[in-house]
């Protein structure tokens, strides 16, 4: 008998109609003979309104009481479900992550999971209960509430199935990962399966389909993922596929036939800004000097951008970061100004990041040609460029994302039939 842990997200979830919908679901794959445990969101909406909650009673607050606020979202969809459950005769319990344990460290506001102990899952499994479990949250060791960081029942769910030696099949308003943002590229398709690298490289570059976390814990604990439609109806033909493809997107180890396609995804993030720093002092260290405080105040820099130093004195450098971010390092590097020497700085959160993404690009040359030149004839400026091996990311003014996209999209081959 298979062990399961289906996971669904704020919009599945988002009604008391959409409950019995996924009660639905579960049931259905109770009856199939699985040991069922599920993980769910907060109702669409709850938690941007406990985060914004949380602001208005004061912008800069206390973080375990910013997760002590933001968790309770979960809990009522828990609780919903089990009753929900109940009342079509499956048996239920909700468990609050600090229930079972799901331990986490001790970061406030994006904790990671460091142990899950699943043994009173598995028992009541084995009865045949199903355990819903809140996503988001676990518990800190000064024993208080912890969140994930947003996205992150994606995660829970990912970890919980780890533990549970389960498959994972994540529920959501799309019915899989496609080649693009389906709400942006009217004309992106459904890929049947996507490698682990990348899905990940996807997550990170703007894909909020799945937590970038959640695909590096499946990755590691080799958890067999699924990306599904909670809109399908339950008890549609369609939910399981006779060649055992399943109806969603498979996230599984790469194997040749991947390597067919050069690039398999475009993703786009908004969530960028840069920072350009004029004159620098072009000498050792001062990159040091900028980036060990930021790092120091937790602030990931990406695309780094150093001019060739015209006179061999100073230099220019732009470099990329989480807009959220951008206050606190405007302020960070004001502390620092005399040590690096900058003559001035400027700022913009008007850029955006496009990236396309494939295993493809390994043997494949020409990859980042096309993505210049098709920008080029939409007259979209690049203002940074960064690779990887399976990826190329560019900078550029914000307001162009979606024709950026809509463009590449089309280049590499991606759009529908
Ligand atoms: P949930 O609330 O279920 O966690 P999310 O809103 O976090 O759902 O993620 C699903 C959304 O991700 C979709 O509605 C879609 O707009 C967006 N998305 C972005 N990129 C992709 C992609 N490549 N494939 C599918 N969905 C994507
Ligand atoms: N409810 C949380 C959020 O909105 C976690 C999640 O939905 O994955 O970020
Ligand atoms: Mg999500």
């Amino acid at each position: 008998m298979g062990r399961l842990v289906m996971k669904f997200g704020g919009t599945s979830v988002g009604d008391v109609e959409r409950i019995r919908n996924v009660a639905r679901h579960v049931e259905r794959e109770v009856k199939a003979g699985n040991h069922v445990a599920v993980v769910v969101s907060a109702m669409s909406g709850t938690t941007n309104q406990l985060v914004e909650w949380c602001r208005q009673v004061a912008p800069v607050h206390d973080a375990r009481e910013y997760d002590a606020v933001v968790a309770t979202g979960e809990q009522i969809t828990a609780g919903l479900l089990a009753i929900a459950l109940q009342e079509i005769g499956i048996p239920a319990r909700s468990w609050a992550g600090w229930q079972i344990p799901i331990e986490t460290d001790g970061v406030h506001g994006s904790a990671r999971m460091t142990n899950i102990n699943g043994g009173e899952i598995v028992k009541r499994m084995e009865q045949g209960q199903v355990a819903v479990i809140t996503g988001f949250q676990g518990l800190g060791p000064d024993k208080r509430i912890t969140t994930l960081g947003r996205g992150g029942s994606d995660t829970s769910a990912v970890a919980v199935a780890a533990a549970l030696s389960a498959a994972c099949d994540i529920y959501t308003d799309v019915d899989g990962v496609y080649t693009s943002d389906p709400r942006i590229v009217t004309a992106a398709h459904k890929l049947d399966r996507i490698s682990y690298e990348e899905m990940l490289e996807q997550a990170s570059l703007g894909a909020k389909v799945l937590q970038t976390r959640s695909v590096e814990l499946a990755m590691v604990y080799k958890v067999p993922l699924q990306v599904r439609s909670s809109f399908e109806p339950p008890d549609s033909p369609n939910q399981n596929k006779p060649d055992g493809t399943g109806p969603g997107t498979i996230v599984c180890q790469e194997d040749s036939s991947m390597e067919q396609h050069v690039v398999s995804g475009v993703a786009y993030s908004r969530d960028e800004a840069k920072i350009s720093l004029r004159k620098v002092k072009d000498k050792p260290g001062v990159s040091a000097a900028i980036f060990g405080p930021l790092a120091e105040a937790d602030i990931s820099v990406d695309m780094i951008v150093q001019n060739v130093s015209a006179d061999g004195a100073s230099t220019d450098l732009t470099f990329t970061l989480p807009r959220k971010d951008l206050r606190k390092a405007i302020e960070v590097l004001g502390k620092v100004k005399e040590q690096i020497g900058f003559n001035d700085s400027t700022h913009s959160a008007d850029v955006a990041k496009v990236s396309i993404v494939g295993i493809g690009m390994r043997s494949h040359s020409g990859v980042a040609a096309l993505m210049f030149k098709t920008l080029a004839e939409k007259g979209i400026n690049i203002q940074a460029i960064t690779t990887s091996e399976i990826k190329i990311s560019v900078l550029i003014d914000e307001a162009y994302t979606e024709l950026a996209v809509r463009a590449l999209h089309t280049a590499y081959g991606l759009d529908k039939a």
